[in-house]
């Protein structure tokens, strides 16, 4: 494997008891990163924290705790203290139509998915900007590029958040502070199958039939995995990738039909 130049270092990854933040944890821990791990729920932080240890010999510390609330965001960086590498994760906002989308639906969904980061990068940034060196990486999505329509709330608060890091991104670079955003496409987690299940029934039609239906409509023939997700993600945390400042990486299996 190549060395990434990451081993020793610590990282804080939200939202990572499953699915991407996982992937992401597992991949820095793999490259010999600390870790801090958060989720809500503690029982499949516990498991997926002792599975990183037994697999990876780092350390692992779990924070249970709602990372979209001040509280919950307050204990986490606490814990966390001045992180070397930092990834950001929410759950994502639920699908609906805009008709009936409120005041407190946007709220909601820019809490998530554009408060929480940038709440975090503004805790993690000075201590990585003091030292010289730091990465920082957000999950957002393929909505960022190309709507999906059912996602309004996502396309929504996902796009204000990439037009913040475009511009803070310039700012902490000089400092040897990267910021990127990885925009998944369709990836084998909970989330996936979350949303199969919600067409399928909307066609009342089986669930493999409406998986059958989505891949094939992305060139790659399947959904991406948590473990290759978690592979660019530890690249980007690298020291491979100083140069890269502002990027927004698509993994989607080239389903979505752009040039750039
Ligand atoms: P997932 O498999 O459902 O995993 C979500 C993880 O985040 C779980 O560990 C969950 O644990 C944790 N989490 C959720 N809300 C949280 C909160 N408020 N505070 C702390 N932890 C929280 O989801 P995923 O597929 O990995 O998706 C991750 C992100 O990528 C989401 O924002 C999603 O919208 C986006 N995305 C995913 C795909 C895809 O195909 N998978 C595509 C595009 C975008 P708890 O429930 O215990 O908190």
């Amino acid at each position: 494997m190549m060395d990434l130049g990451i081993a020793g270092k610590r990282a804080l990854v939200t939202a990572s008891s499953k699915g991407l933040g996982r992937g992401c944890a597992r991949a820095l821990a793999e490259a010999g990163v600390d870790l801090v791990m958060n989720a809500r729920g503690d029982g499949a932080l516990a498991t997926a924290a002792d599975a990183i240890r037994s697999d990876f010999g780092v350390s692992v510390t779990e924070v249970p705790a709602d990372i979209t609330t001040p509280d919950g965001r307050a204990r986490v960086l606490d814990a966390a203290g001045e992180p070397d590498i930092l990834v950001t994760n929410a759950g994502g906002p639920p699908p609906g139509m805009w008709t009936e989308w409120d005041r407190e639906d946007f709220i909601a969904a820019l809490d998530a998915n554009m408060l929480t980061p940038i709440a975090l990068m503004k805790a993690c940034l000075p201590a990585m900007m003091t030292r010289g060196w730091g990465r920082v990486v957000n999950i957002t999505s393929q909505s960022v590029k190309s709507p999906i329509p059912v996602l309004g709330l996502s396309n929504s608060a996902r796009a204000g958040l990439t037009g913040y890091v475009a511009g803070t991104a310039r700012q902490v670079a000089p400092n040897g502070v990267t910021i990127n955003n990885l925009l998944p496409g369709i990836h084998d987690t909970d989330r996936a199958t979350a949303l199969d299940t919600g067409v399928a029934e909307e066609k009342g039609i089986d669930i493999a039939d409406a998986r059958a239906e989505r891949q094939s409509t992305i060139p790659a023939r399947r959904y991406g995995t948590a473990a290759e997700f978690g592979a660019a993600c530890a690249f980007l945390c690298s020291t491979h990738a100083g140069f890269m400042i502002g990027q927004n990486v698509l993994l989607d299996g080239g389903a979505v039909n752009v040039t750039l």
